[in-house]
């Protein structure tokens, strides 16, 4: 590939010429990059760490790459681990911290005819293993983008450059190394990078990175659920959800990923409501991230996936309340989801669980809405409730009620909920089956949703 040999010397910015200082980087990177030195090996932090240094942003995590082969890096450190086969790495364990140490390495042209480990490809040409060790430079020109591709060098402080990484930074330009339709072919998780990074950090992609994506969505069929599973999460959980989402939309990237979502959407022929469940199930993901606030998973997921199940029950003519269609249902539109990606059960219990709460918050009588106070889903499914009143006037209706539920304290509630009045002239197993119409009384609104 033309663009693919590295240049003799790399661009190298000295220490006094850029920001990166040991006060941003984590102690214990930090301590993995000295002890790799001390040991005599080149030893680098590279990819994310130092990109969002450079600009200013608080890294999510520091990724090592040293010339110590992975059983080096294990016989220096007593909390590592190997792991890996696709991809053969080192994580040294500091708690809960995780410092990720890859050994350099080379692209691995296919003509290579030694007995070492060799890049194993499919067919199509996805790289399924990635062992052959190299030099920097070659570990330089096999990583993805150019911004991703900048080593800051434990021995002098100094940023090094062989892919033109610091201007695309300076111009927030997403670009990959080499030849794009190579690149995805080779791992189409790519394109899903190249969309979550534009998106993160609000940077262009590179027109010649950006061409062939509307193209080539469908190779992600190739990749293992579980594999897309994880980038999902990146995706939607970087803080930029929202934008991420129109990005992947807008690359025609995001079906093969929500194949029913997308026809739903697809179904409305026009952009997205504002108020739709989805976009502000998004937003409200980004506004919790940049408030410090826990995000749960199953929440966002519920809320990509709540489209397909309506769509579902409309179809199958079921009524909305009726729980087993509901269930039912459910059970078909995670099969159909899995076969894409991944859902843990950790949150497939939790999406169903939100769902059904739907139906549940609709029981506004008696001592039911006492009891699913307590219950541990509650909240979310009250938070959906409020998410699908934007569009949907008899939640806003049913999201109302709870919201002043919510505002009493306990005696009032209590209160709130005692039947009518006696004497109103109705026996109790005529209200037992007018039970839709049964209002609890004041405070709550005369006017409260169907059940
Ligand atoms: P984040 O902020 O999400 O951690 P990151 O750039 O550090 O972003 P990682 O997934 O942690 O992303 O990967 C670390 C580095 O490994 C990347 O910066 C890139 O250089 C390289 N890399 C990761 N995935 C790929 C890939 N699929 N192809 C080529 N290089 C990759
Ligand atoms: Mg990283």
């Amino acid at each position: 590939m033309e663009d693919r040999n590295p240049p003799a010397q790399p661009a190298i910015i000295p220490r006094p010429e850029h920001n990166i200082s040991r006060a941003n980087i984590s102690s214990n990177a930090l301590k993995v990059l000295y002890r790799l030195h001390d040991a005599g090996h080149r030893a680098c932090l590279v990819g994310g760490g130092v990109r969002d240094l450079l600009i200013d942003r608080k890294p999510k995590d520091f990724d090592v790459a040293t010339d110590a082969r992975p059983e080096q890096v294990y016989r220096l450190f007593r909390n590592c681990r190997l792991i890996g086969r696709r991809f053969r790495l080192a994580h040294v364990q500091f708690g809960q911290d995780i410092v990720e140490v890859a050994t350099f390495r080379a692209h691995g042209d296919d003509t290579e005819d030694g007995d070492g480990p060799t890049v194993e490809r499919a067919a199509d040409g996805r790289i399924l293993s990635d062992n052959v060790y190299g030099s920097i430079e070659d570990d330089a020109w096999r990583r993805d983008f150019t911004i991703n591709a900048l080593y800051y060098d434990i021995a002098n402080f100094a940023v090094l450059d062989y892919v033109g990484g610091m201007d695309d930074l300076r111009r927030g330009l997403i670009r990959l190394i080499g030849s794009p339709a190579q690149r995805y072919q080779e791992d189409p998780v790519r394109m899903l990078r190249a969309v979550r990074f534009a998106g993160k950090l609000d940077f262009r992609l590179d027109p010649a990175t950006e061409a062939p994506l509307q193209r080539m969505g469908q190779l992600l069929e190739k990749i293992p659920p579980a594999r897309l599973f994880d980038e999902i999460l990146k995706l939607f959980l970087g803080g930029s959800a929202a934008r991420t989402f129109e990005l992947l939309r807008h690359y025609q990237l995001f079906g093969w990923l929500f194949p029913a979502t997308e026809h739903c959407l697809g179904l409305a022929q026009q952009p997205l409501h504002p108020k739709s469940l989805l976009l502000q199930a998004l937003a409200s993901t980004d506004n919790r991230l940049a408030e410090g606030k826990p995000v749960n998973p199953a929440f966002l997921l519920a809320a990509l996936l709540w489209e397909p199940l309506q769509d579902r029950m409309r179809r199958h003519g079921d009524h909305p309340n009726d729980v087993e269609a509901l269930q039912a249902a459910a059970d078909l539109v995670i099969q159909d989801q899995i076969r894409r990606v991944a859902l843990p059960r950790r949150y497939s219990l939790p999406i169903r669980e939100i769902w059904e709460f739907q139906q549940r918050l609709t029981a506004i009588t008696g001592k039911r809405p006492l009891r699913l106070l307590s219950h541990p889903r509650f909240r979310a499914g009250y938070d959906f409730l409020l998410l699908r009143a934007g569009t949907d006037e008899q939640a806003a209706e049913l999201a109302d009620w709870w919201t002043r539920f919510l505002a009493l304290d306990e005696i009032s509630r209590a209160n709130a909920l005692q039947p009518p009045a006696k004497g109103n002239g109705k026996s109790k197993s005529r209200r037992r089956r007018n039970r839709r119409s049964t209002r609890p009384g004041d405070p709550i609104p005369p006017s409260g949703p169907d059940s």
